[in-house]
This record gives structure tokens, sequence and C-alpha cells, in this order.
């Protein structure tokens, strides 16, 4: 990790506001050596790993040199219309402040929809290439105030056999343009590829893969769903009661949210984020060092440099956003050759990278089940076991003796202790969860693409709504949901997939027409 800032990148202010809502706390590597050079007009070739950041590290750079006025000046290609989707999204929070037009263009899209709204001012064109040749012959795609091209996953465009339309936009484009090439991989075909079409003096940045092992420290995962994220959490939190842990969420925003949540519920945590001052950030670290605080939740960030002993688990929230960050979240426990325990907390959404952590590691990371009601309960009755009989051994209880003596006149000495722990548990664990097993998602959905988003006014809870009342399904079939300015996606139980496809394809929602298609899933994660 490094300790360069947004700040120092040389960004317009507009984009590090838009970079501080989204929750971004400093660069990645790549961002932090690419954005830099992007913004001084250097061609570029960019290697990382999936999950770096390279969206925000091109997306920066480009939209740092474009303003509204110029008409339009990038032309993004992407390998699928997914990513196509996704880039557009990041892309159009990034340049919030600067109201940039930025448009997806992908086929199976109506074309004429397209060619309208490329009427309107858009700045930005995020599509993959057949398409976007298709408008660019059509002339509904004009060439001429191109500044900027962006070759995104590069790799995988060649792997699908684009070469040829790559090549054929490329060289209707003005040569005095800027190129950037962003790869996971780089194969000979991109060298040569880049070697054609850019400038001879074109930077190359490439980021080292990680490798590290991780012994001594247990690792196993949980599986939720955004929905049971947090329900999920409180649950391995009860049923291990850890002394000491360290929380990690990715955006400090996640900090605030969940250290809301769990307070609420009775934990003893604070959260610990950049927003935070220096003086407000040690004495929560004092406070955790000394053991008044059992919790404490963190960004990857706030806690850099942290050296707690004692830490006796590391839970990660949500997956941080590389290798890299995992290991040094999960080396905050298990220090001094102590054994530690580090939990993450993974949704279908994050699996790839839960698989790409696994490889880099090399480390053995385990599904456990979600702790029911029942093994919380277990676990709690033996604790006060322990308790009870260490402090009978103790002989720590004689000013209770008076009222021992008083209630066992009155009952049975079972049904006293009975009462007691009831009055004990009652407080931290029977008001808390409705049902003893916490539903696991099934990691088999299938992910639905619907052609309705925010643009239509829809929300999570009236896609739902439609979707259940329109195909008569359990809302419990119905799970992840991605709502994007233009689209949606829906995970759903495969044993309803063609009978939500049925009977909702064609109908309206909120005036639109809804067309649905099973998502093209194995291209990456979110
Ligand atoms: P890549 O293209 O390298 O595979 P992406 O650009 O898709 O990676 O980014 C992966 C995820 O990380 C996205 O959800 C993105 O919003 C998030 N992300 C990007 N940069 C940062 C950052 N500096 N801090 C936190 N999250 C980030
Ligand atoms: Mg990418």
């Amino acid at each position: 990790m490094n300790e360069i800032k947004f700040s120092n990148l040389g960004l317009k202010e507009t984009l590090l506001k838009s970079i501080t809502d989204l929750g971004f706390e400093e660069p990645s590597q790549i961002q932090a050596e690419a954005i830099p050079v992007a913004i001084e007009g250097y061609d570029l070739i960019g290697q990382a790993q999936t999950g770096t950041g390279k969206t925000a590290a091109f997306g920066c750079g480009i939209i740092n040199n474009i303003s509204k006025k110029d008409g339009l000046s990038a032309i993004i290609l992407a390998p699928t219309r997914e990513l196509a989707i996704q880039v557009n999204d990041e892309l159009k929070r990034l340049a919030k402040y600067d109201e940039l037009g930025i448009l997806p263009i992908y086929g199976g899209d109506p074309i004429t929809n397209q060619i309208r709204a490329l009427k309107r001012n858009i700045n930005i064109v995020v599509g993959t290439p057949g398409r976007v040749l298709d408008h660019i012959k059509r002339g509904t795609i004009k060439l001429d105030k191109i500044k900027f091209l962006v070759l995104d996953e590069a790799d995988e465009m060649l792997n699908m056999g684009f070469i040829d339309d790559l090549e054929d936009i490329i060289k209707k484009l003005p040569s005095e343009r800027q190129t950037l090439l962003f790869s996971a991989t780089m194969p000979d075909q991109i060298k040569r590829l880049a070697k054609r079409y850019m400038k001879d003096d074109a930077k190359h940045i490439a980021i080292k893969k990680t490798s590290m092992t991780v012994s001594k420290i247990s690792q196993s995962f949980y599986e939720v769903s955004h929905k049971t994220r947090f329900e999920a959490l409180c649950r391995v939190l009860d049923f291990d009661t850890p002394s000491s842990a360290i929380i990690f969420c990715r955006t400090k925003k996640g900090v605030d949210e969940l250290v809301e949540g769990m307070q609420s519920r009775g934990y003893i945590v604070e959260g610990m984020h950049g927003d935070m001052s220096q003086a407000h950030r040690l004495r929560t670290l004092k406070k955790f060092k000394e053991g008044s605080l059992n919790f404490l939740v963190a960004t990857d960030v706030a806690a850099r440099g942290i050296d707690v002993e004692g830490i006796t688990h590391v839970i990660n929230y949500d997956l941080p956003q590389d290798v890299e960050s995992y290991v040094h979240r999960i080396g905050r426990t298990g220090r001094a050759n102590r054994e530690g325990t580090a939990y993450s907390l993974v949704s279908p959404k994050e699996y790839s990278m839960l698989k790409q952590i696994k490889t880099v590691t090399k480390g053995d990371i385990t599904r456990r089940p979600i702790p029911t009601v029942n093994d919380i309960f277990a676990s709690k009755s033996k604790t006060i076991l322990k308790d009870v009989s260490d402090t009978i051994n103790d002989s720590d209880y004689d000013k209770f003796l008076p009222v021992a003596q008083e209630l066992s006149e009155k009952f049975d000495s079972v049904e006293i202790i009975a009462a007691l722990i009831k009055s004990k548990f009652n407080s931290d664990l029977m008001d808390t969860y409705s049902s003893d097993v916490l539903e696991a998602p099934k990691s088999e959905d299938v992910r639905l693409f619907l052609s309705v988003g925010r643009r239509d006014g829809i929300n999570p809870k009236s896609l739902v709504n439609f979707i259940k009342d329109t195909a008569r399904v359990k809302p419990s079939s119905i799970g992840d949901i991605d709502i994007l300015e233009n689209f949606s996606f829906v995970n759903i139980a495969p044993d309803v997939k063609d009978k939500v496809i049925n009977k909702c394809m064609g109908l309206k929602l909120n005036k639109r027409k809804v067309n649905i298609e099973v998502a093209n899933r194995n291209k990456k994660r979110r």
C-alpha cells in the first residue's frame, strides 16, 4: 500500500468531491500511478489484477481533462455489455459534478434508442466494439472531436475475438488522440496492438501481483446476502464472543452505518476512519487497547499501523478491493506467533474476489455455516457454566448469600438458577433473532438483466413487488438486486427463472417495457 492521497494526484476539485462521495479513501496503486500520467497526456499501458480499481484509474484521468462543452471526447471500449454498463455507472458517479454526458452503447439494445440518445450532448461513449463500430459507420458516432480512447480489459476483448473491430475503430480515430490501454494480463497480441497504435513515448505501468502467505491464522468465510450481512455478523459475534476484534469495512460510510447498527444492538463498539480527527482516533485506539472496547470498526486506511496486542479476531464485514489489503487486514491478528481467527462475510457478488484471495494467499479459507440461534444458545450456556464455576472456585460471592438464602426458602433451586440465567439471556439473545436458521443465499441463483433502471424511477422494493406479483413467486426466491441508471440486475432462484422471464417479459413497469434476459455472469464481480 502507499501513502499517496487522491488530493496529491493533480485532480480537479469536482472529481475530488465525487471521489469522496464514492467513499474511496485513498487511491489504489494503479490509480496512484496511472492518474498523474494520464492527466499529463501520455499514452498509457496499465496492467493490474482484477479488482484493483482500473476503471477509476482511467476514469479520473480522462474526466479530469474533459468538460461538458467539448462534445464527444472519449470512447471507452469494453468486452461485454455488463462491463460496459458497470464502467458507465462508475464514470457517471465520478463525473457527477462536471455533469458530463455519458452513454453506454452495446449490442442487444435497440439501435434506434441509442441513435436518439446520441443526439444529446454526449461527452463519453462506453461501448462494446461491435456496436460502436456500427454507429461509427452509420455516422451516428462522430469521431472528429475524440481526444481519448480507452481499451478496457483489453485481454478479454482480444479473447473474445474483437481484434478486427478494434483495429477498424482505432484507424478511424484522430491520430493526435491519447490512448489508454488497461488489462489484467499482457499477452503478445496486446503488446503488438500497443506498439502499432500507441505513441512511442507511451508509459507502462505494471502493478505486481501480490503473493503472500498467512500461516497461524485460521481463515473462514460465511455466505451472506446483502440483506443478511448485518444479522450474520451479530450471530457470529454472539456465538464466538471475541474479546477483541477489528471489523473492516471498505468505506467510511460503511463504518458509520455498521457502528450505528451495532451500538443500537448493545455492542460496545466504536468506529475509526479518515474523517475523524487524529485526537479522536487516538482516543478510540486507547480504549480498544485497554480493553474497554470489544470491537473496533475501521477502514483499511484508518487501521494502518495499528498495532494492538491480543486481537483475537479480524472480521471482514465486506471483502477489501485487493488481495494485498486482505493480507494486511488479517495480519492484525495472530501477532507474535499467536493463533488468530479471520472471518469474512461474502456475498455471491464477492465470490470471485474470494477465489482470487484464496489463490494468491494459498490460504485455506473454509466455509462455515452461520450460527443458528440454538448454536448461540449452546455457546452462551457454556460461557455461563464456566463463569459460574470460576466464581464458585474463587468463592467471590459472599455478599449475595443472604439474597440466595431468601430465594431458596421460597423456590426450588433449579428454578431459581434457570430464572437467573433467563434474565441474563433475555437481554442479549432472545429478542434479537426471529428465526433459528439464517437463510444462506443460494449461490447458484440466476442473474437476470432487466431493461429498467433508476431513470424509470424504480427502486429495489418496487422491482421486488413487480416480479413477485407478476410471476407469483415468493419474495424469498428473489435475491440481490442492483439498480443502475438504465438497467437492473436481479438474482433469482433457478427454479423460478423461466416463470419470471415468461410472465414479466414485455410488461410495463413505470411506463417502460421490461425486457429480461439471463445476464452474462462469468465476467466479473463488482
Ligand atoms: P478492475 O477494473 O481493476 O477490475 P474496478 O475498477 O471494477 O476494478 O474496481 C473494483 C471495485 O473497487 C469497484 O467496486 C470500485 O468502485 C472499487 N474501487 C475502485 N477504486 C477504489 C478506491 N480507491 N477505494 C475503494 N474502492 C475502490
Ligand atoms: Mg475493469
